[in-house]
């Protein structure tokens, strides 16, 4: 059975931005009150008293947008500083990024994964729902200062979505040929999103891989990193390409995670609700870490059999009630 030490933590629902993909065209969101978030001291406390004791050593902060959580830098030095603490990374749409890489470096941010869907500006604005003066520009200059930071590798997602982004594969691959990027293309999931599924809601990585290999080449799958992603490489390349393909190739077996939402439940499995655990109002009604720790502990015990798999729902998926900004991808 797979070691489940990695903790994807959601700072906030709220974001900047209204990825297609990721909030439906109609979702009327409702956001949580600043009350209703686990405050940095409850979200540290966790971490401490709850987390670590019961083997998780790897954090990966999002939401929502995470960078627009109220003072984010001096929560990520404080978990940073936790011994345990093996692996602290983030996932950000950048765009608020230009001005604070260099602080969340300097506070001991390990790794930093960035959203970005295309390197066409008008395509990219119509995937993050902008009408106004395109976003692009202030985003990719946030890229390039977290890799100036000191964020080496960086790692790039991409959300292929048909129709949309997929005649772009091979110009988002080229970005690995002279930097150490990591671009990862992941299939789209239709969560949340029923009008977005059909037949061809994502297309199969394989396919992806294939028009790769016709172009430069790809080494067969020698690199693997620890997380979901296939790591492939063109020869001669100073970044690598991924593929997370959840949806073609159920990695639920191998799966090393759990989800902490903004408002404090606890997810053994990103779709499974049922199990969840409301760690929050357990804080504020004095519960002990002790039985904290017996709760998640039962939950790190049942997962294998709790873990949804998402090929199996089928357009049940698009049918699901929350979005991914608000469960915290
Ligand atoms: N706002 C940040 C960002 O976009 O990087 C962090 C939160 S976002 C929900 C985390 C990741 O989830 C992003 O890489 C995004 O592309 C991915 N994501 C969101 N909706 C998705 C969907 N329906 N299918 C696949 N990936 C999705
Ligand atoms: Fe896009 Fe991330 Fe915001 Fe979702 S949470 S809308 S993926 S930027």
């Amino acid at each position: 059975m797979n070691k489940v030490d990695y903790l994807r933590i959601s700072l906030i629902d709220r974001c900047n931005f209204r990825c297609r993909y990721c909030i439906p065209d109609d979702a009327e969101l409702q956001y949580l009150l600043t009350p209703e978030l686990l405050s940095n001291e409850e979200l540290l406390k966790l971490i401490r008293e709850v987390f670590i004791p019961t083997g998780f050593r790897k954090f990966r902060l999002t939401g929502g947008e995470p960078l627009l959580r109220p003072n984010l830098v001096s929560l990520v030095e404080a978990i940073a500083q936790l011994p345990e603490v093996e692996d602290l990374s983030m996932t950000t749409n950048a765009f608020l990024l230009e001005k604070v890489a260099v602080d969340l470096y300097q506070a001991g941010l390990n790794r930093l994964n960035i959203s970005l869907d295309s390197l066409n500006k008008e395509t990219f604005d119509q995937i993050i729902g902008n009408y106004g003066k395109s976003r692009w520009d202030q985003t990719w200059r946030g890229i390039l200062a977290a890799y100036d930071a000191g964020f080496n590798p960086l790692k790039l997602n991409v959300v292929v979505i048909p129709g949309v982004n997929d005649s772009e594969i091979l110009d988002l691959t080229a970005l690995t040929l002279d930097r150490n990027w990591h671009v990862r293309f992941i299939e789209f999931m239709p969560i949340g999103n029923g009008d977005l599924f059909d037949e061809r809601a994502w297309i199969p990585s394989e396919e992806l891989r294939q028009q790769i290999r016709e172009r430069w080449g790809l080494t067969e799958g020698e690199i693997q990193g620890n997380g979901p992603a296939d790591v492939f490489q063109i020869p001669g390349a100073k970044g690598t390409v991924g593929f997370i393909s959840q949806m073609s190739e159920c990695f639920c077996d191998r799966c090393n995670r759990m989800r902490l939402s903004a408002d404090g439940w606890l997810r053994p499995c990103l779709l499974n609700e049922a199990d969840q655990l409301d760690l929050k109002t357990a804080l504020r009604t004095n519960i002990s870490s002790e039985i904290l720790q017996q709760k998640v502990q039962h939950l790190l015990d049942i997962k294998p059999e709790v873990n949804f798999k998402l090929r199996e729902m089928g357009s049940d998926l698009g049918q699901y009630s929350r979005t991914m900004s608000q469960i915290g991808g």
